[in-house]
Formats: structure tokens, C-alpha cells, sequence
């Protein structure tokens, strides 16, 4: 089958194996597909991964144990629990896999498998290219899950998609969202939902929960400074690269600082089925599976927003 293969090197291939399901797993023929930072980052070498790439997808489930799921359009779940021991949230379990990041073959084919307990069913008003969103959504609403109540206003740096995401899942979810980025062009989609500031503008007064998904080093030190005493920091990216920071604003202002990576997909897919957030202004292209490395040479731009495949 055709198959976006990272072995050596990144590869289009029309000659993998078709994926055989374990007990409990179905086989899903994706229809679209995202590439994120991630597939960018594992092609680098990151998290040593060999394999299909990929991990957001809107597809149709082909084959499974339980007939009822068979023909409905889903989106997924990454995390997987081993199969005999299934947990309700496997997303920091002990030997998981993850859909195309770690020991699992992802939805860049036209085959892949996940767990039935990972499938959540597309509502059929929900375009492709809206659902399959639906992941890096997730990421976004993962911050209320974290914090439970939210403040009533909130700073995203970043003009990323992430931070995009982030803006609009808390604009969602009632926060007054003063948004900040590089790149006025940007800026300007959301200048009707958001308060808008560039990267150069200071702060109008500090906030109590400020979400950093810039991926820079100067954006985690803007942070700590724009952040009230007492308040929430959300670090959205991973900067790989070793800094140094001085870690005193932490301590003097007493300012929790929380990670935050994968969310669940109820919450999102939700927003996105009730069009409270439609992400589709964030889509830059997209190509077909057979012109999948002229789409990862884009989607690695700079600044480039949303390459999808279609399958
Ligand atoms: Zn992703």
C-alpha cells in the first residue's frame, strides 16, 4: 500500500504491508491526514522513530471485531494501551504506543490500526478538513483539564498554530484572550475573536494565566514577566534546545508553571462539530498522499501554516 515511510530517510512508497489488527483494534482507511511539528521533528531523529509517519487523521473505520463501528467516519485518540492492559487514559502509561511517534505505525497509509477504544465518530455535518483538527485541538483544551477553572482572561504568545488553537479553545471557553505574534498577516484571522498585539508591543498589565507556545526561549522569559503574581504559565512547545533562564520571577511571584502536551478528544471535537472553532483558516495546502515529500518540503517552511494529505 502507499505509505509515507521514515526509515533512513523520509520516503513515499507504495509498497508497504497492509497492517494486520490485534484483538480489539480496527483498521481505518484515512481520508486526510495533518502534518504537524511532530512528523517534522521525528524526520530530524527526534524520539528515534522508524515507521508510517503521522498522527492526525479523519477516516472511515474499514474492518474491526465489533461490526457496529464498521463504515463510520472517526477521528482518534493517539495514546494506545497495551492490549492486556487497557487503561481509560493511557497518555503517561507505562510501554503505550503512540499513533505514529512510538512503536506504532501511523495514518500517513492507506491502511493504519488503533485501539476500539480510542475511536470517537465524526458527526457527518464535520468536513474533513475541519475534523481533522481535531488533535491539535485537543492539545488546546487540554489547558482547562489541567487548570479546571479557567480566569476570566488569558495571554497566548505565539502565532503558531498551536498558540492560533489555544486562542480560540479559551476565547472558546470564555477567557478574554489578548493574543501575541510575530506576524501581523497572521494576527489579523483571528483580530475579530482576540485582542491582537506584535511580539514588539508590551503587555497591557500582567495576566493571570499566560500561555506560551512560541517554541523560542525569549517567549518562556516573556512569560514569567507577563504572568501576575500568583498566576498560571502554560508551556505549550518544546524547546529542545538547552538555555539558561533565571528561574527567580517563579519563586518571588509564586507562579505555577505547568506543562502541557496531548488532550482528550471529546472536548474538541465537540467545539469543532458545534462550530464554535472553524480551524480551517490555518490550512496553507493540500496535496495528495503520491506528493507527500513536496508536502513535508512545505509544511518545514518557515511560518508555513497547515499542509494536509489526501488519501
Ligand atoms: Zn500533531
Amino acid at each position: 500500500m502507499k505509505a509515507v515511510l521514515l526509515e533512513e530517510k523520509l520516503q513515499y512508497t507504495t509498497e508497504r504491508a497492509a497492517p494486520t489488527p490485534l484483538d480489539q483494534e480496527a483498521v481505518i482507511r484515512p481520508t486526510m491526514v495533518g502534518i504537524c511539528k511532530t512528523d517534522l521533528e521525528l524526520v530530524k531523529g527526534y524520539m528515534g522513530f522508524r515507521g508510517v509517519l503521522g498522527h492526525e487523521f479523519v477516516g472511515i473505520v474499514e474492518e474491526c471485531s465489533d461490526p457496529s463501528w464498521v463504515g463510520k467516519r472517526v477521528v482518534g485518540e493517539i495514546n494506545c494501551s497495551p492490549r492486556d492492559n487497557i487503561v481509560k487514559d493511557p497518555r503517561h502509561q507505562e510501554g503505550r504506543t503512540v499513533l505514529g511517534i512510538l512503536n506504532r505505525d501511523g495514518v500517513m497509509a492507506e491502511r493504519f490500526t488503533l485501539p476500539l477504544e480510542n475511536l470517537l465518530e465524526v458527526p457527518p455535518h464535520v468536513p474533513d478538513e475541519v475534523a481533522v483538527f481535531a488533535e491539535p485541538l485537543a492539545a488546546a483544551y487540554q489547558i482547562q483539564e489541567q487548570m479546571g477553572e479557567l480566569p476570566n482572561e488569558a495571554l497566548v504568545l505565539g502565532d503558531g498554530k498551536l498558540g492560533a488553537l489555544c486562542a480560540l479553545a479559551l476565547e472558546d471557553l470564555g477567557c478574554k484572550v489578548t493574543w501575541v505574534g510575530k506576524h501581523t498577516s497572521k494576527l489579523e484571522a483571528l483580530a475579530h475573536k482576540v485582542e491582537t498585539l506584535t511580539a514588539d508591543q508590551p503587555s497591557p498589565h500582567a495576566f493571570p494565566l499566560v500561555v506560551e507556545a512560541t517554541g523560542s526561549v525569549s517567549g518562556l522569559e516573556r512569560a514569567l514577566s507577563d504572568v501576575k503574581p500568583q498566576g498560571t504559565v502554560i508551556l505549550k512547545t518544546t524547546v529542545a534546545d538547552p538555555h539558561q533562564l533565571n528561574l527567580s520571577l517563579i519563586v518571588i511571584n509564586e507562579i505555577q508553571v505547568l506543562g502541557s502536551r496531548c488532550g482528550r478528544f471529546a472536548p474538541a471535537l465537540e467545539a469543532l462539530a458545534e462550530n464554535r472553532v472553524d480551524p480551517r483558516f490555518l490550512i496553507e495546502k493540500i496535496y495528495p498522499i503520491e506528493e507527500s515529500m513536496a508536502a513535508f518540503e512545505h509544511a518545514a517552511r518557515r511560518g508555513a501554516a497547515k499542509v494536509l494529505l489526501k488519501l
